[in-house]
């Protein structure tokens, strides 16, 4: 039988982490924290073990953690989900994406996606029989045109992706793109699949643009989050989804067949956790001092820093350096210096190579100090 992704290699995030492996570099390529979580929330998933939450949890998510999530995005953005039909626990951002996707997109369908793109968008359009078009958006400030946006939009339009914080770019939606997107989908039969999983990691100030601040945006968009870039556990895979209940009626008959339902004793233990506030409102922050710190160290080297307003990815641009192209660099700068990047291109459905590689931050201050270091060198 064919592949039924034949364009799709493996994801440079595994690429990349197991070249790092292999080389002993220190590995700011896929991104994850290397230091530990909050032990108070490892104890109390350990808690919850103990006490004998270990069986299957309920379809669409442990009732008191929906009722939590539920609070948090009403305290936070204005909104109001009903827990019991409107809030599906996953197993990490990537689930509840695909499964949006899944539950929506027919074959024919168009999906609007701005390039460059978190890459696991794309093959999901695909296996759904779905058309991908995507825009590409430029670097530096990577704002999207909107009138292209609109030249994009046909009558097979099904949805638009949208990403803010966004990875790879570290750019954030603002006020002028949210009433340009409001305006676009009025009086249109276009959903939003709305890829929130960096809200907290917003910086010098600015608001994370969440569908589900506008009530005729959240009417219309599946909305991800994710526990893993919330509490720096991404080896748990555990997120979330919000949309509105005919939405995630449909969501539900995928998210049962694919993995049934998430992990009990975490989904238990982040209920209690999440009571603190605090939790999350010091994510900002904690970020932003690593941002500048990295930020810092960078702009002594020859690496030129684009923009980072939100996400905990840095990019650099290395055009004025060598026009090797991306994934090469990457590569070297790996295997020579001891530093593991992303290659942007790997972001673009063409392979787009502005020179740009993409580090993470979310590392301990040694780590990035390390890495400055090595790339001092360049
Ligand atoms: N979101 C992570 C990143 O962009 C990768 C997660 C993954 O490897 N699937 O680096």
């Amino acid at each position: 039988p064919g592949s039924k992704l034949p364009q799709t290699g493996t994801t440079i995030f595994t690429v990349m982490s197991a070249l790092a492996a292999e080389l002993g570099a220190i590995n700011l390529s896929q991104g994850f924290p290397d230091y530990d979580a909050d032990p108070r929330l490892t104890a109390l998933v350990n808690d919850a073990m103990q006490k004998g939450y270990n069986q299957y949890a309920p379809m669409a998510g442990w009732m008191p953690l929906r009722e939590q999530i539920a609070q948090k995005v009403e305290k936070l953005y204005g909104a109001v989900y009903n827990p019991d039909t409107e809030i599906t626990v996953t197993a990490g951002g990537t689930q509840a994406i695909f499964t949006a996707i899944a539950a929506t997109i027919n074959p024919n369908d168009e999906v609007i996606v701005f390039e460059p793109a978190y890459d696991c968008y794309a093959p999901a359009i695909k296996l759904m029989g779905g058309t991908v078009k995507s825009l590409e958006l430029e670097p530096p400030d990577y704002r999207i045109a909107w009138d292209m946006v609109k030249r994009l939009i046909s009558n097979r339009t099904r949805m638009i992706i949208l990403n803010s914080p966004h990875n790879p770019t570290a750019t954030i939606l603002r006020q002028e793109d949210i009433d340009e997107l409001a305006a676009l989908v009025k009086n249109r039969d276009i959903l939003i699949l709305s890829d929130e999983v960096y809200e907290h990691l917003v910086f010098d100030g600015e608001v994370h643009q969440s569908m589900a601040r506008y009530p005729e945006l959240q009417e219309r968009s599946f909305i991800v989050a994710s526990f893993g870039k919330l509490f720096h556990t991404t080896g748990w895979k555990m997120g979330y989804c919000l949309a509105p209940a005919a939405l995630m009626a449909e969501f539900r008959k995928i998210h049962q067949y694919i993995v049934f339902s998430v992990n009990t004793p975490m989904q238990v233990g982040i209920t209690e956790y999440l009571k603190d506030e605090s939790v999350y409102n010091t994510l900002p922050d904690f970020f932003q001092r690593k941002r500048d710190f990295f930020r810092d160290g960078l702009s002594q080297t020859r690496l030129e820093l684009l923009p980072c307003s939100g996400s905990y990815f840095q990019s650099v641009s290395y055009k004025h350096i060598t026009d090797i192209k991306d994934c090469d660099y990457a590569i070297q700068i790996t295997r020579e210096h001891g530093v593991a990047s992303i290659p942007v291109s790997a972001f673009y459905s063409k392979g787009t190579d502005h020179k740009i590689l993409r580090f993470c931050f979310a590392k301990k201050q040694e780590t990035l100090e390390k890495a400055v270091e090595r790339l001092m060198k360049l």
